[in-house]
């Protein structure tokens, strides 16, 4: 089963199966793998990598998605390829060992990586495309919980949501959150919930402060079907980060509406449009709003731990 994944940015691995050139290593950003790793095995003249160009077939092995955005999928991309000039991975030997493949190498500094800030605060996906060549974590490496473990083939789509209109009903989503992030799937919710209309007030309340949301606000609402919560961006936030005063951004808290576990980076998929959701989304709201990565500094500033 191909599993589709809407507003997708990943980073992912290639490894080399051509025998002059066996066991090399790619790292690549996309938004689209399955055009991304047949660019890669027809040549750069049709916009594969020149360093991948004549060398294939590649195999688009792993591949870690649910970046916020294309920048933040980026910064991961760079930090990968060169995990030596980061502040946060300074306590990781980065350099490759000589028991290690060139791919066991980068396996073992995406495991750093995925425990390490900012992208251990992330809502990642790490997904094994390719089966045959998954490789175990290495003792004391294991993802944060939050992350899960997922295997076969994805497909990006569009984000669904935008079409729909206020108040409409919400269909069954292939994509849905309880698929995508199996720690957080809650296997007693019933077919029906699915069914039942959002209604969508003109001014509801903020279910964190009580105060009315403009329509104008930055305002999340729960995925979960059924949920009606609605609340501030601001306000949740602080909810969820509770006496952490370390973090501006939260990783995970309970709905205040429904008690589920959701994690922040739904939240905000689901604001952008994402899971079908009714159509409350603002991608310009949010591209000017509270975000992991503050669009003046210096991006580098977010790996200093
Ligand atoms: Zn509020
Ligand atoms: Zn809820």
């Amino acid at each position: 089963m191909v599993h589709e994944i809407e507003d997708f940015f990943g980073v992912y691995l290639l490894l080399c199966l051509n025998p002059r050139y066996k066991g090399r290593t790619y790292i690549g950003y996309t938004v689209d793998p399955n055009r991304r790793i047949k660019q890669h095995n027809t040549g750069s003249h049709a916009g594969g990598a020149f360093r991948t160009s004549g060398r294939g077939p590649w195999e688009m092995v792993l591949i870690i998605h649910g970046f916020p955005n294309n920048i933040s999928a980026l910064r991961f991309e760079w930090a990968w390829q060169h995990p030596h000039k980061f502040l946060s991975l300074k306590h990781v030997p980065v350099v490759k060992r000589s028991s290690e493949t060139a791919y066991q190498h980068r396996w073992r500094i995406v495991c750093h990586m995925l425990r390490s800030p900012p992208w251990s605060r992330l809502a990642l996906n790490v997904r094994w495309l390719k089966q045959d060549h998954q490789l175990d974590f290495p003792s004391n490496l294991e993802p944060p919980s939050h992350m899960p473990v997922v295997f076969g083939p994805v497909r990006s789509k569009k984000i669904q949501g935008k079409q729909n209109d206020k108040g409409s009903p919400r269909k069954k989503s292939s994509s849905s959150p309880a698929q995508q992030h199996p720690h957080t799937a809650d296997t007693d919710m019933e077919d029906e919930d699915c069914l039942i209309p959002t209604v969508v007030k003109k001014n509801p309340l903020c279910s964190v402060c009580h105060q009315k949301l403009k329509t104008d606000s930055q305002r999340l609402s729960c995925f979960w079907p059924g949920c009606s919560m609605v609340s501030h961006m601001s306000c949740l936030a602080q909810r969820f980060l509770g006496n952490d005063l370390d973090h501006l951004i939260p990783v995970e808290g309970p709905c205040p509406g429904c008690k589920r576990s959701v994690l922040w980076g739904d939240l905000i998929r689901h604001f952008k449009g994402c899971y079908q959701n009714m159509a409350t989304c603002n991608p310009e709201v949010f591209d000017g709003g509270s975000q992991d990565e503050s669009p003046d500094g210096h991006w580098a500033d977010d790996l200093k731990s």
